[in-house]
């Protein structure tokens, strides 16, 4: 079954309701998404799946082992250099670098920043071409160890660095050049315009209703039940059941199908207890996290066949402006996969078209069989 095929068999009538609605993001309202179900509606072509490369070892590839001597020289290795399972090394083609021959120039209205940063590739397993819904736990939770370990050292070793940006690429839609899995780093002295979105308005939202909105729509979806009548007829217009759009649940991770999902298979994990900053997760925490993400990621290959996707971390900057951000910022992993392609309305408006109704997604995704 394809992504773009909206006629699930098996599922239950509730939810094939034609949906047509514009959905706010209730963390960054200014992003929008247009709930469009509808078959004749769809303004876009579906990617196609990448052919996956499943292969274990490629003689020619450079991050496969034999080949280290290809690759820029080692940052860190886990366990350790010689029997490493991952392995950092500098971006061959990094797009921010060290040299500060660039200062600052200032024209009128044109402002630019220096090319300042780090950029950084994290082969994520020995193994070419491993799934991420096929790493052992333990060697995910080694995984995002080494995202905390490197981020942690890469803020500290400037402080002009404010952000650190993990994420992941899978396929060459998704904007992979490698076919061996891996993760990159990005470390800038601006923070990204997303990350700054989501961190002023969680903050707003905090000083307003002194709680974190992040924690609250985890409540909602775990406990918001309602039914939406329509005002003349009556007749049920909507319900919304308890863990609607609950994806799977940890001991301390949560990942979710967000309501107002611009990306019709997004899914968002996030930490159930409320947390800032990703630095702080401990041990135990990201056992649990590599338990959600492997099962996240298992359902999302179930129902989309090795679809093209990114997934990135959003944590806390560290930066003056987020000093007081703690308690109201919530940092989270944003999986994005690609089974469509923005179009012109979409780039010219800024409202996203979603063409599979978030609830359906959700269904779908929470009735894969896993063992
Ligand atoms: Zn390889
Ligand atoms: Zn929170
Ligand atoms: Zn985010």
């Amino acid at each position: 079954m394809t992504a773009h095929d909206d006629n699930f068999p098996g599922m239950d009538g509730a939810n094939q309701k034609i949906v047509r609605e514009i959905r706010i993001n209730p963390i960054v309202p200014s992003e929008s998404v247009l709930v469009a179900t509808a078959r004749s509606l769809r303004p876009k072509k579906a990617e196609e799946p990448a052919p996956r490369d499943t292969r274990r070892h490629v003689e020619t590839c450079p991050f496969c082992t034999g080949n280290e001597s290809m690759t820029p020289p080692v940052i860190a290795a886990y366990p350790d250099e010689k029997n490493w399972e991952i392995r950092i090394v500098e971006n061959l083609y990094p797009v921010l670098g060290d040299d500060r021959s660039n200062p600052n120039l200032t024209f009128g209205l044109q402002q630019t920043i220096d090319g300042y940063g780090r950029h950084e590739v994290m082969i994520d397993h020995d193994r070419h071409g491993i799934a991420v819904h096929e790493m052992s736990e333990p060697h995910l939770a080694l995984l995002f160890g080494a995202y905390r370990d490197r981020m942690e050292q890469l803020y500290r070793s400037n402080k002009r660095l404010r952000y650190v940006l993990v994420f992941k690429n899978f396929g060459p839609a998704a904007g992979a050049s490698i076919a061996h899995t891996h993760s990159q780093l990005i470390a800038t002295p601006v923070i990204p315009d997303n990350v700054q979105a989501e961190v002023m308005n969680s903050r707003a939202f905090y000083h307003k209703n002194h709680h974190c909105i992040f924690c609250s729509l985890i409540d909602e979806a775990l406990t918001f039940e309602a039914t939406i009548y329509d005002r003349e007829s009556g007749e049920i217009h909507r319900k919304i059941n308890v863990g609607q759009y609950v994806i799977e649940r940890g001991k301390k991770f949560i990942a979710i199908k967000p309501f107002a999902s611009r990306y019709e298979w997004e899914v968002h994990i996030l930490p159930l207890q409320h947390q800032g900053d990703f630095l702080r997760v401990s041990r135990e925490d990201l056992a649990d996290l590599a338990h959600v993400m492997r099962r996240s990621m298992a359902r999302l290959d179930a129902v989309l066949g090795g679809a093209q996707y990114n997934y990135f971390l959003h944590s806390l900057p560290h930066d003056a402006s987020c000093a007081d951000c703690e308690a109201s910022y919530h940092w989270h992993l944003e999986i994005t996969p690609r089974t469509s392609i923005p179009t012109g309305f979409e780039l010219g408006s800024g409202l996203f078209v979603n063409t599979v109704a978030p609830e359906t997604a959700a269904e779908k995704l929470r009735a894969v069989q896993l063992d």
